[in-house]
């Protein structure tokens, strides 16, 4: 019955893995998926999962059983708590409901589906450009997609004007996806004074956000600094979501841990609100898994282990914002045409480096580089070894 059925296309992020395992040459670099890799090249399990999993396996309490449809009690709590904030109002008010999902991917999917059955706005506006699977999650749940202006190409930074005048015009209601912090693919996040421009906007407008906060600690190094902007809106006493993903501040990728929460404006509204998760969730997968969520609870829960988290946490950021000065050095050092500052300039994991889909082709042919064709590279995945090779391969691209 499926002698006729088309093959579906690669991914386009996993799908530059995939090319890049078929490649033989022993000087090929994925730059590609943004997974954390240390100077090595090799993945890293923080220490303290490594601990946190040790405790778990040696308390023999602990049992298999499924956990509930929303996931573990503790989990959700301390989710929600790590990015509202210990003193958040709305958690102390309980209004705040907080459900387990399938790490990022997983959160902003159950939050589409909800926003879809319960919400009377069916347009959600993502950035231009954004993560691939943004408008695939939202659209197949059933949200007509739009775009706002976001990145500007020839400032490589924010085209601020235009996001105001696009979500100025939004709808009313209109569901606003935002990057809580570490803008991927382009790096570039508002300032403290623009999110407060945005804000506003948003609360006149009456439209509803929601953040995808898939890398809280990776922008600043600090947890608490990165959730601000999310901070920001739940303080002024709205309503917003939040997906929250622990695949990339905890190296927790494959575990598949992340939370959703939507703060309403009164506690009923939270109750109703959860129960009305729950008939989404059940039929989807049934409930959550309990290994990934029991690791970030552990780690949350014990306040030593939640500062090793933030020291080995602040390792991985620095480790990155070092490559971005090597990388940047070894051009300067070659006199590579173009002004390079963005690399510095950007935050997270990647940067979005300008070079054009020819430019990247030519650097994975040439130079067995490879990275999505929007010229995005995972800044994660160099090492001072690798730099050089990097750099020679933008310099020959731009100058040929
Ligand atoms: N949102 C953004 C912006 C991302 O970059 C990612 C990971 N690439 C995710 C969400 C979700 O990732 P995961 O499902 O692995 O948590």
């Amino acid at each position: 019955v499926f002698a006729n059925l088309a093959r579906a296309p690669e991914d386009p992020i996993l799908g530059v893995t995939v090319a890049f395992n078929k490649d033989p040459s022993p000087s090929k670099l994925n730059l590609g998926v943004g997974a954390y890799r240390t100077e090595e090249g090799k993945p890293l399990v923080l220490n303290v999962v490594r601990q946190a999993e040790k405790l778990l396996v040696n308390d023999i309490s602990r049992n298999k059983e499924y956990i509930p449809i929303v996931g573990l009690a503790d989990f959700n709590k301390l989710s929600a708590k790590l990015i509202l904030g210990a003193n958040s109002p709305a958690i102390q008010e309980n209004r705040v409901a907080t459900v387990q999902c399938l790490s990022g991917t997983g959160s902003l999917r159950v939050g589409a589906e909800f926003l879809a059955r319960h919400y009377h706005q069916r347009t959600v506006y993502i950035t231009q450009p954004t993560w691939g699977n943004h408008p695939k999650v939202f659209a197949l749940a059933g949200l007509s997609v739009k775009t706002y202006r976001y990145y500007d190409p020839t400032t490589r930074g924010l085209n601020f004007l235009g996001l105001l005048e696009d979500l100025g015009s939004a709808p009313s209601g209109a569901i606003v996806l935002l990057h809580a912090c570490a803008h991927n693919p382009t790096g570039v996040d508002p300032t403290p004074a623009q999110w407060e421009q945005i804000r506003q906007l948003i609360r006149s407008k009456g439209l509803l956000p929601f953040f995808d906060s898939a890398y809280q600690g990776f922008a600043s190094g600090s947890l608490d600094r990165d959730a601000e902007p999310v901070r920001m809106f739940v303080a002024d006493g709205g309503e917003c979501l939040v997906a929250q993903s622990y695949a990339k501040n905890l190296g927790l990728y494959g575990e598949r841990v992340g939370a959703l929460s939507i703060v309403c404006k009164a506690a009923d509204v939270a109750s109703r609100v959860e129960s009305q998760l729950k008939l989404v969730i059940r039929p989807m997968y049934s409930s959550p898994p309990i290994h990934g969520a029991s690791i970030v609870a552990t780690i949350l829960k014990d306040r030593n282990m939640y500062h090793q988290w933030t020291i080995e946490l602040k390792e991985m950021a620095d480790r990155i914002i070092s490559m971005r000065q090597q990388l940047f050095n070894a051009l300067k050092s070659r006199g590579t045409p173009g002004d390079w500052s963005h690399i510095i300039k950007q935050i997270g994991m990647f940067t979005f480096t300008g070079l054009n889909s020819k430019q990247v082709a030519f650097m994975t042919k040439e130079y067995h580089i490879y990275m999505t064709s929007d010229g995005r590279i995972s800044m994660a995945g160099l090492s001072s070894r690798t730099v050089p090779h990097l750099a020679d391969a933008i310099h020959a691209a731009v100058t040929r």
